[in-house]
């Protein structure tokens, strides 16, 4: 266990000489940190009022049975999510959202909340700690026993540590079926995606990280990122004052689906509801996951095969990404 932390403490120690001095080609002065706005209202106090509002609404949106991928365009709201943590880097992810006064989701992984002890309740404090499977795995893979234990495990270990009880989760590498999307259901956990995507997991530098976020944010965006990635955390010092100036802020994704929630026209149209994607790409988003994208965009994967059918409509863009990540998977499994 002693070594153990030495082991973490030294990773630690390398992750802040990285974002301190700077790593080769990146730029080495971050802006000074965004002010506080201090437009924060009372329902964003984490209160039983406020978070019996967010539940209710949590609870209409898993009638659906439907990933979300964003929330309504009428408000200036949009949610930063994080992937993948606790890890080597949420201190400074953390860091640089309290002193931007934004808030975040984090999508955690089980198994390592127990390397990073207190982290929840850190991350609790600037938004909303969610479900990301015990070990990271794709859970089309599993039979519907392990899929279960993925899910409750990691929401159990949440609760435990922070209190709050966990509604929302998402499946790595984005791959779900019709099996776990009916086990997630049954915990009471929503499946909420994104229509904002950083491609920071897919190798995307800091400049690049900036670049994918910015041409997405809109009110209502759900933006994809990694809590375990220097670059994204480099990004962060640009994306964050960016928010303020379109007059956007990033709220938590419970209260995102609480303040302005996806109409469900949006809903049931899944990612092409959000519009984004069809006008970042310049195309209308009306791609099939299940066959023609798989077979046309050259992507076929045997994870991706495994994977849904839900997702009727979807970008060449995300398609693209979604086969890399699928590939990715692929490796790591065979
Ligand atoms: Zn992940």
């Amino acid at each position: 266990m002693r070594r153990h932390r030495l082991l973490a403490l030294s990773v630690t120690l390398a992750a802040l000489a990285i974002v301190v001095l700077g790593v080769p080609g990146c730029r080495s002065a971050p802006s000074p940190p965004t002010p506080a706005r201090g437009r924060r209202d009372a329902t964003e106090a984490v209160g039983r009022t406020a978070t019996a509002t967010w539940s209710a609404e949590i609870r209409r949106l898993l009638g659906f049975g439907l990933p979300i991928y964003c929330g309504g365009p009428r408000g200036n709201e949009v949610a930063f999510t994080f992937d993948d943590g606790p890890g080597v880097y949420t201190h400074f992810a953390l860091k640089k959202l309290a002193r931007a006064n934004e808030r975040a989701t984090f999508f955690v992984v089980g198994r390592s909340v127990d390397d990073w002890p207190g982290y929840l309740t850190r991350e609790l404090k600037l938004g909303a700690v969610e479900d990301h499977t015990y070990t990271h795995v794709a859970l089309i893979s599993l039979p519907p026993s392990q899929i279960t234990y993925q899910l409750r495990a990691t929401a159990q270990k949440i609760q435990a540590d922070t209190g709050e009880h966990v509604q929302l989760w998402r499946p790595p590498y984005e791959l779900h079926n019709p099996t776990v999307d009916r086990i997630a259901q049954q915990l009471g956990l929503l499946d909420v995606l994104w229509d904002d995507d950083s491609q920071d997991s897919i190798g995307a530098n800091y400049a690049q990280i900036i670049k994918n976020v910015e041409a997405g944010l809109r009110p209502g965006a759900i933006i994809e990122m990694h809590e375990n990635r220097g670059q994204t955390i480099r990004a962060l010092t640009t994306l964050l004052p960016a928010l303020q100036q379109r007059h956007l802020r990033s709220v938590s994704v419970p209260q995102l689906l609480a303040s302005d929630p996806p109409s469900p026209e949006q809903v049931r149209k899944g990612l092409a509801g959000c519009k984004n994607e069809g006008e970042v790409s310049g195309r209308p988003s009306t791609v099939s996951w299940s066959s023609s994208v798989v077979t046309s965009s050259g992507a076929s994967s045997p994870a991706m095969r495994r994977g849904s059918v839900r997702e009727r409509t979807m970008s060449s863009k995300r398609a693209a990404t979604a086969a890399v990540r699928a590939r990715i998977f692929d490796r790591v499994a065979t």
